[in-house]
């Protein structure tokens, strides 16, 4: 069947668009759309053509799937539809609700006329890939609405509703009522009136001050753009069509789309996007799994993680019931999400009305029993693994049958846990990150005898609360936390080898880390770690575990909390200070060593602690821990600060090519000693190295 729909009405043909879920201007579609105005074209009855959309809107732009692939480039690609559109010898008119984005909004500005719905929602999103709109957005919709609102749209990528456009040439009418009897008339009126063809590109623009705006646009947009080289791209191509007639503005942005498409930036941020495509996709799970309904949850413990965690749920307008052990307990952790909300209403990103109603939705309780109608419940209790034994026993007593019960473990074994139930299928780990209402990440972690519907339930869930999920099996630390491990090992090393704190993370951030590793551990609090290795040293004495930060937390400094860690902070103040008392600290460790300091270049700082990552990762998607090499990338971008613009660790390997990373980190191994084994290079990388192969084409986003 044709994906699009072709009907004459009297003397105007209406084209809809067909292609579920957004219109997107694959291949198929493209072909049709040509095919259906040659129809039109060459029908004498014929006299004006309408384009409509259906399901969700107009058209949601170019199909992202066919980026890179010969299909994109297929005749007839978008060029080819937008000519056939502007150089129709009968009047075109583009009927436009839901969404009208990216090439789908070039193909709106080829039409003869435009008409919207209210409900129309506009948008030339290209930037957030790293490009710009390539098919024209640059040079003609700065020609209907203004240079300054086109480069505020081009440049943000935000989405506008139809009312702020209302009233600009961008529409020749406002529907009241249906869209496509709306359209009819127009079109009607259009015959009727003898209209005729009005092209955008034959609109002047009109600047005197041009040249001073376009110098303003780039100092403001180039404060803000960061490493990031597409924004500026976007003001030099609305530049063109302001300065430059309209063909020759046209070549310019084609020039810069084609030049955006070859930056990194852009190839990852589209790794990215696809990315987070794929990892929605279940190896073994059936299409056909149907998901439990949730609609009420229940959340186990109030502390930093259970308040967060709830309030992801109740911003969904999930009810929640909140159990604690003690009155006090419960009433902290009410009062800490209270504060949460009154300041996000400072800000005013929240009405006192919202704040009411989401904190209407939480019941708190002390007794389990109250759990007993949840049809799922988030268990986020101290990290001891007898308090999560009471925990799921209890759950499993009062609970009812079918509930999902999940745990929000950072490190314990969730198939022993799951063991504590007589329901282990329906347990799985939701391991949320801090602070949980905000961060994005939620690794899902699949037990071995997690149910296909409990999976498929979590992951739906998570798309409720907007949360990006991504599929872990069971290890110590999962995905996220299994590497950032490895690569706090690495900056340690560097530690006694030569280099200070400062000099490690000034490195990372400069390489584009949010946070370096030293800055990280002070704000995440040095105990926690501390606690872990005296348990560790305990259970394995022959094995050293000897860290500075054990020595800073023998002298009290457990980070950003008590004022001191690596760095030492002003009361009240977040700025990380550079303290000679830690750098002696250091120098007394590297003695005890016996290790003399040595040189420690930023680029090796780099080296060590990303390839360690690459590594880990590796080694985590061989043994199936995830399910493919995009996936780890998502964990590291959306938890740990990792620049998109690099596109995520294992992405950033095969930029660098397997065989560098490889070569580098065997380098390191021969002068590892103890440590070669860390170091030697993940079987997987090995032989993708030896195979001139890339994780993303072995691993990446295949599903
Ligand atoms: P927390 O100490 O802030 O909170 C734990 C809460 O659980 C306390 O309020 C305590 O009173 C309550 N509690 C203890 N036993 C209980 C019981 N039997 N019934 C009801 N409530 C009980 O700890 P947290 O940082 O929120 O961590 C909770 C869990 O989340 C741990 O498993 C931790 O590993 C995991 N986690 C923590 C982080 C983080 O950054 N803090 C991140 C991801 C996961």
């Amino acid at each position: 069947m044709s994906s699009v729909h072709f009907e004459v009405d009297g003397a105007v043909a209406v084209l809809r668009l067909d292609n579920p879920p957004v219109n997107s201007l694959g291949h198929e579609l493209r072909r049709a759309i040509v095919e259906a105005l040659v129809r039109a074209e060459d029908d004498p009855a014929v006299q004006a053509i309408i384009l409509i959309g259906s399901g969700k809107g107009f058209s949601g732009g170019a199909d992202i799937r066919e980026f890179g692939t010969p299909k994109s480039l297929a005749a007839p690609n978008l060029h080819g539809v937008l000519r056939a559109v502007e150089e129709c010898t009968k009047p075109v008119i583009a009927a436009i609700d839901g969404i009208c984005m990216g090439g789908g909004l070039e193909l709106a500005l080829c039409c003869h006329y435009r008409i919207a719905a209210a409900n129309a929602r506009l948008a030339l999103p290209e930037v957030k890939l790293g490009l710009l709109p390539g098919a024209g957005g640059t040079q003609r919709l700065p020609r209907l609405i203004g240079v300054e609102a086109a480069l505020s749209m081009i440049v943000s990528g935000a989405t506008i509703s139809l009312d702020k456009l209302r009233g600009t040439p961008l529409f020749d009418a406002v529907a009241d009522g249906d869209l496509a009897s709306f359209a009819l008339e127009f079109a009607r009126a259009v015959i009727a009136e003898r209209r005729g063809i009005k092209r955008v590109r034959d609109l002047a623009i009109r600047m005197p001050n041009a040249e001073a705006y376009f110098q303003f646009a780039r100092n403001t947009v180039k404060s803000v753009a960061g490493p990031y080289p597409a924004p500026l791209a976007c003001v030099e191509a609305v530049a063109a069509a302001a300065q430059q007639p309209f063909d020759s503005g046209l070549k310019r942005e084609r020039e810069l789309f084609v030049s955006l498409m070859a930056s990194p930036e852009s190839a990852a941020l589209r790794h990215v996007f696809q990315a987070e495509r794929a990892a929605a996709h279940i190896k073994g799970l059936p299409e056909s799994v149907a998901t439990r309904p949730i609609s009420r949850v229940g959340v186990v413990g109030a502390g930093t993680m259970g308040g967060g965690i709830t309030m992801s749920f109740i911003n969904a307008g999930l009810p929640v019931t909140l159990v604690e052990t003690t009155q006090e307990a419960l009433d902290r952790g009410l009062a800490n999400i209270r504060r949460n909300y009154q300041n996000a209403l400072r800000k005013g990103s929240l009405t006192e009305a919202k704040l009411e109603q989401r904190l209407a939705l939480i019941t708190p309780g002390l007794q389990f029993e109250t759990l007993r109608d949840a049809d799922l419940v988030v268990e986020a209790v101290f990290e001891d693994l007898e308090v999560k034994r009471r925990v799921f026993e209890r759950l499993d007593e009062v609970v009812k049958t079918g509930a999902i019960l999940a745990s929000n473990t950072s490190t314990l074994d969730l198939d022993a846990i799951a063991g504590f139930t007589k329901r282990p299928q329906d347990v799985i780990g939701l391991h949320f990150f801090s602070p949980a209402n905000i961060m994005r990440l939620l690794e899902v972690v699949r037990g071995a005898k997690t149910a296909h519907d409990t999976l498929a339930t979590a992951m739906a869930l998570a798309k409720t609360i907007g949360k990006i999920a991504v599929v872990a099996g069971v290890c110590d630390g999962f995905i996220g936390n299994r590497m950032v491990a490895r690569y706090g090992l690495a900056a340690h090393d560097l530690l006694v080898a030569g280099a200070l704190p400062q000099q490690i993370d000034a490195a990372l951030q400069n390489f584009g880390m949010a946070m370096g590793p030293f800055r990280m551990a002070d704000l995440a609090g040095l105990d926690i770690g501390w606690a872990i290795r005296k348990r560790r040293a305990a259970e394995s004495p022959d094995e050293d575990f000897a860290n500075i930060a054990d020595i800073l937390c023998e002298a009290g400094r457990f980070g950003q909390k008590t004022g001191a860690g690596f760095y030492r902070y002003e009361a009240g103040a977040r700025e990380a200070i550079p303290d000679p008392a830690v750098s002696a600290i250091v120098e007394g460790f590297r003695h005890s060593k016996g290790v003399v300091p040595r040189p420690v270049s930023d680029a090796e700082v780099v080296e060590r602690c990303v390839y360690a990552l690459i590594n880990e990762g590796a080694r985590i998607v061989d043994e199936g821990i995830a399910q493919r090499s995009s996936d780890v990338d998502l964990v590291y971008l959306n938890g740990y600060g990792f620049p998109a613009y690099r596109g995520g660790p294992m992405f950033y390997a095969d930029t660098v090519g397997l065989i560098t990373v490889a070569r580098g980190l065997t380098r390191i191994a021969a002068t590892a000693g103890a440590q070669a084994q860390f170091w030697t290079p993940a079987p997987l990388l090995a032989r993708l190295a030896r195979e001139g192969r890339t994780f993303s084409e072995s691993t990446g986003s295949s599903t």
